[in-house]
C-alpha cells in the first residue's frame, strides 16, 4: 500500500515509489510482482518490489500482470522495434534502457554480434526473468554470444548474491563494432560500465563535424572522441588515468589506422590540464567527458566546482575559432546548472563563447517524460569566436 505522496508522483508519470512512501508491504518477498493500492483502496497496477533498495517499487503495468515472461517478451520486441526507428547504425546500440523501455532494472546493449545484459533489480534477477530475456534475445537477434555484465555495487545494494561477468549463451564474448564508421574492439568480460559509452555515439559524430587542428580528448577512456576527431584533426592527444582503457584505445587506433597521429597519455586530468594551461599549450578542439562528479544531490556543489575547473582550464587553452565539447553525465547536474558553470568559467577565463549545440544522450537511451532520472547526459558544444 502506498501513501498519498507516492500517488502524486505516479500521477505525474513517475514509475518509482520510495520505501518511505510505502504504508505497508507485509509479507512481500524480494523481487515479487505486487499489486499497488493506495490508502483509499484504489488500484494503481502492478509493480516490481525490492526489499533492499530505497526505490521499493518500480511500476510495471497499470493493470494486472498474469505472465511476467510474456510481458518481458512483448516489451523486448517493442524495444527492438523502437531501435529500428531511431538507430541508423544498429551495429552498436542500447537495445533496452530499463524504465525508459518499461523493463525496470534491465539493460541490454548490442555490440555487433555480441549482446550484453545487465540486471539492476531483484525482480529482473529472478531465474524466470533471466531465462526469458536470454531466450527472446537469442531467438530475435541470433547473436554469436550473450554476455552478462555485473555491477557489483548495484548487486550489493539490491542484496543480490555476487556474480561475475559471464557468457550466458553462444560462444563469443569479444568482437569488433562500428560507430559512425569508426571501429572499436569489444571485450565482453572486461571494461567499465557495459564496455563502451554508447550514449555518446551521436555526440561523437557531432564533435567530429566541428573538430579541427590540434585536438585534446580529456577522459578519453578507449578513445571514443579521440578516434572520431582524428578524422578531422591534424594531431590528437587522448588523456585518461586508466592504463587499461588507454591500452584498448591504442588497439582501437590500430584498427582504424588514422592518417593523424594520436598520442595517449596516462595522467590525472586535473593535474595535466593545470600543467598544460600553465605551460601555455594551445588547442583548436578540446573534448571533456569526465565521470559523473555528482553521485548524489549532496555533492552537487563540489561537482560543479570540478566541472568549472576543468572547463576553465580548457577554455584558457583554446585558440580563437576553437571548439569545446564538454559533457556531464551526472543526473543531479541539470543542463541549466551545467550551462551556468561553463558560462562562469568563460567569464573567469575572459572568453566570449558561442553555443553551437545542446545535446544529450543518443536516441537509443530514450528519455521517459515523467521519469527525469532517465535523462542524464549533457553534451554542450561551444565555439570560441575568432
Ligand atoms: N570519453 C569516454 C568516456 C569517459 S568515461 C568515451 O567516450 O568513451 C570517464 C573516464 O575518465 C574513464 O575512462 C576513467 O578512467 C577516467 N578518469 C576518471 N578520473 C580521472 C582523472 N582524475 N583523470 C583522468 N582520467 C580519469
Amino acid at each position: 500500500m502506498i501513501s498519498a505522496r507516492a500517488v502524486a508522483r505516479l500521477r505525474a508519470g513517475h514509475a518509482w515509489v520510495y520505501r518511505s512512501d510505502l504504508v505497508s508491504a507485509d509479507g512481500i518477498g524480494p523481487g515479487a510482482l505486487v499489486r499497488v493500492v493506495d490508502e483509499r483502496g484504489r488500484a494503481w497496477g502492478t509493480a516490481l518490489y525490492s526489499s533492499a533498495s530505497q526505490i521499493a517499487i518500480r511500476m510495471l503495468s497499470p493493470g494486472p500482470v498474469e505472465n511476467f515472461p510474456a510481458l518481458i517478451r512483448e516489451r523486448l520486441l517493442a524495444a527492438i522495434r523502437y531501435r529500428d526507428q531511431v538507430v541508423s547504425e544498429p551495429d552498436a546500440c542500447r537495445l533496452v534502457f530499463s524504465e525508459a523501455d518499461f523493463l525496470p532494472g534491465l539493460i541490454v546493449d548490442r555490440y555487433n554480434d555480441v549482446l550484453t545484459t545487465q540486471v539492476l533489480t531483484q525482480a529482473m534477477d529472478s531465474e524466470a526473468a533471466r531465462q526469458a530475456v536470454i531466450s527472446i534475445l537469442a531467438e530475435q537477434l541470433s547473436p554469436a554470444g550473450i554476455v552478462e555484465r555485473v555491477e557489483g555495487r548495484v548487486r550489493e545494494l539490491e542484496q543480490l548474491a555476487p556474480r561475475a561477468n559471464a557468457l550466458l549463451a553462444g560462444e563469443k564474448t569479444d568482437t569488433v563494432f562500428t560507430m559512425n564508421g569508426v571501429r572499436f574492439q569489444y571485450r565482453g568480460l572486461e571494461g567499465q560500465k557495459t564496455g563502451a559509452f554508447l550514449d555518446q555515439r551521436e555526440n561523437y559524430a557531432a564533435a567530429a563535424r566541428y573538430a579541427h587542428g590540434d585536438a585534446l580528448d580529456v577522459f578519453c577512456y578507449q578513445g571514443g572522441f579521440a578516434l572520431h576527431m582524428a578524422r578531422a584533426c591534424s594531431q590528437v592527444t587522448g588523456v585518461d588515468s586508466s592504463r587499461g582503457a588507454l591500452e584498448m584505445a591504442e588497439q582501437n587506433a590500430a584498427l582504424n589506422q588514422p592518417a593523424t597521429e594520436i598520442e595517449w597519455i596516462e595522467a590525472n586530468a586535473f593535474d595535466l590540464l593545470k600543467n598544460y594551461s600553465e605551460a601555455g599549450r594551445k588547442y583548436d578542439t578540446i573534448a571533456l567527458d569526465p565521470p559523473a562528479f555528482a553521485r548524489s544531490r549532496r555533492n552537487l556543489e563540489t561537482a560543479l566546482r570540478g566541472y568549472k575547473e576543468l572547463n576553465l582550464r580548457a577554455l584558457k587553452m583554446l585558440r580563437p575559432g576553437g571548439v569545446l565539447v564538454t559533457c556531464s553525465c551526472s543526473y543531479h547536474v541539470s543542463e541549466a546548472d551545467f550551462l551556468e558553470t561553463v558560462a562562469s568559467a568563460a567569464t573567469d577565463a575572459r572568453r566570449t563563447l558561442r553555443l553551437i549545440e545542446k545535446r544529450g544522450q543518443a536516441r537509443d537511451h530514450p528519455v521517459l517524460v515523467g521519469v527525469p532520472e532517465t535523462a542524464y547526459l549533457k553534451c554542450l558544444i561551444f565555439q570560441l569566436p575568432g
